[in-house]
Parts: structure tokens; C-alpha cells; sequence
């Protein structure tokens, strides 16, 4: 049976830590901010950005919410970043995603200065994520290293699957991985043999959008099985992209939704938070 890595847990730790280090900056004048853009009423884009105030208040940051109606124009929300960018009481900045059809993310995304850019989305952090020279990771590959970290096995010269790749999972996951000198495979759509390249797999990391995807024929006895997918079913229930039923039972270590990498995300967008406000500070 899997050994169960625990995202609340682990995740409550490194905001425990944030949270110290945000002591220490108040002690000198610093507050640290975290401006949040939420564009419309996408009932799952609300549960996010609570989930991200609640954090703020947790690690003692102040979160300034910005809820813009739907029909805002591309320009006004520009218009905005803008004066976030340079409002020194704001150390990141995070525009909720998915946007709008009529406004487009990446000229969004492009136009965050990458000092505040939490998300690490902007072309010069993820060209940064890429030399390995980076001050921001993005937030859920990132924390997904942490739970990999966390069952102490050495991940070099360990074989990784990636099953995905967007922008903001798997081509960044696939990269933290070779940083830490893993032999990196990235499946995705037009894969062929996607079941037995997944079997080879030390670790596995799924991030499909496809609830149950991942089933236990897939799985090497003994890998580390990362599931970042976050499926809502038909019954309302939070259903991740691996079959935690079959898998748990073959695998050395496994993560649950909801309470693996969900959590996680959210914790490292304060850390990075922070990370932006000292190196704010240090200017
Ligand atoms: P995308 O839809 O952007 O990407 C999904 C990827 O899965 C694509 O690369 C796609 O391939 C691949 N894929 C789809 N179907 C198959 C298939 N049948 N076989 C192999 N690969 C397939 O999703 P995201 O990366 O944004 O998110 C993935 C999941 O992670 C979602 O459930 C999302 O909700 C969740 N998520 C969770 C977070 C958290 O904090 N826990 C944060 C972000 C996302 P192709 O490129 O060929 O189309």
C-alpha cells in the first residue's frame, strides 16, 4: 500500500515558514501585498481567489482584490496591471485565469512586470525557469518538487513521465525535474504507448484534466505518483486524474486529491509572494 503524501500538511509548513520570514520584514517596515484580478463570476475562479486571500491572511501579507465585471475591456484591465506595476505597496501580482474570450491572456500575462509576477507566466521567468536561473518557480510544478521532496527518495537518475503539457504544468514540471537531474519523459494527446512509457516511470506526474485517467496497469510497483488533476464529477465530488482506488495499492507513494497538490499551489504563491517583496526591498 502507498505510502500518502500530505499536501495540507506539507503545504501548512511552508506557510508556516512564509509566515516567520514576514514577521522578520515587518520588523523592518515591509508589508508584504498580493494583488488579485478576477475577472467575471466563474464560480471555480472565485473559489481560487478566496482560497489565495485566506492564504494572505494566513502568512500575514494584506491581498487586494480586484473583481472587474466581465465586460471590462482589454484596456482597462492593461490599464490596471499598470498601476499595479508600479504601486510600491503591491509586491505580486496574479490575474485569475481563464479570462474572457474577448480579452487575450497572454497579451495579460505579457504586460505583468516579471519583478511582480508570481505566477512565474511571464515569457521572461519561464525563459528563466528554462537556463535554470530563475527567482520565481511556477507555483504548482514548484510545489509538486516539494512533495516529491518529501518522501526523501533521490530523484536523480530517476526515471520521470509527465503526462501533459501546458504552459503552466507540464512544460515547467518537466523542466524542474531535469533540474534535478531526473531522465524526463513528457507525454501528452498524440502520444502512442502512453501505457507502458508511464510503467517505466519512477515517478509519475499527471496533469490531464481527465478524472480516473491514470489506472494501476499504468504504474510501475513502487513509484512515486503525483496527481495534479482537479476533476469536478457529476456528483459534485473532487475527482483527480489518477485512480486513487487501484493506484494506492501498487505505488510507494501517492498524493490524494483533494489535499495533495492543490494545497501546495496555493503555498507557493506566497512564497513566491515573498520572494518578490525581498527582492523588492533589495532594489
Ligand atoms: P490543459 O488542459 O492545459 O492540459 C492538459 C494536457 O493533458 C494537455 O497537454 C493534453 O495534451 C494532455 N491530455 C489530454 N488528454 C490526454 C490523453 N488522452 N492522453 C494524454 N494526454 C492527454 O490542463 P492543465 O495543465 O492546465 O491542467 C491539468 C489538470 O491539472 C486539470 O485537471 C487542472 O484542473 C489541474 N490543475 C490543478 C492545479 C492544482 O493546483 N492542483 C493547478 C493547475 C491545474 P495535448 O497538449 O496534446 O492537448
Amino acid at each position: 500500500m502507498a505510502k500518502l503524501i500530505n499536501g495540507k500538511e506539507i503545504s501548512a509548513k511552508v506557510k508556516a515558514e512564509v509566515y516567520g520570514e514576514t514577521i522578520k520584514l515587518k520588523e523592518q517596515g515591509i508589508t508584504v501585498g498580493l494583488a488579485v484580478i478576477i475577472v467575471g463570476n466563474d464560480a471555480a475562479s472565485r473559489v481560487y481567489v478566496n482560497s489565495k486571500k485566506k492564504a494572505c491572511e494566513e502568512v500575514g501579507f494584506n491581498s487586494y482584490e480586484y473583481a472587474l465585471d466581465e465586460n471590462v475591456t482589454q484596456q482597462e484591465l492593461l490599464d490596471l496591471v499598470d498601476v499595479l506595476n508600479n504601486d510600491d505597496k503591491v509586491n505580486g501580482i496574479l490575474v485569475q485565469l481563464p479570462l474572457p474570450n474577448h480579452i487575450d491572456e497572454n497579451t495579460i500575462i505579457n504586460s505583468i512586470s516579471p519583478d511582480k509576477d508570481v505566477d512565474a507566466f511571464h515569457p521572461f521567468n519561464v525563459g528563466k525557469i528554462m537556463i535554470g536561473d530563475f527567482a520565481f518557480l511556477p507555483c504548482t510544478p514548484s510545489g509538486v518538487m516539494e512533495l516529491i521532496d518529501s518522501t526523501g527518495v533521490d530523484i536523480s537518475g530517476k526515471s520521470a513521465v509527465v503526462v501533459g503539457r501546458s504552459n503552466i504544468v507540464g512544460k515547467p514540471m518537466s523542466m524542474l525535474l531535469l533540474h534535478k537531474n531526473a531522465t524526463v519523459t513528457i507525454c501528452h494527446s498524440r502520444t502512442i504507448n502512453l501505457a507502458e512509457i508511464c510503467k517505466t516511470a519512477d515517478i509519475i506526474v499527471a496533469a490531464v484534466g481527465r478524472a480516473n485517467f491514470i489506472t494501476d496497469s499504468m504504474v510501475k510497483e513502487g513509484a512515486i505518483v503525483i496527481d495534479v488533476g482537479m476533476n469536478r464529477l457529476e456528483n459534485g465530488k473532487l475527482c483527480g486524474d489518477v485512480d486513487f482506488e487501484t493506484v494506492s495499492k501498487k505505488a510507494g507513494y501517492i498524493t490524494p486529491v483533494p489535499g495533495g497538490v492543490g494545497p501546495m499551489t496555493i503555498a507557493m504563491l506566497m512564497k513566491n509572494t515573498l520572494t518578490a517583496a525581498k527582492l523588492g526591498s533589495n532594489e
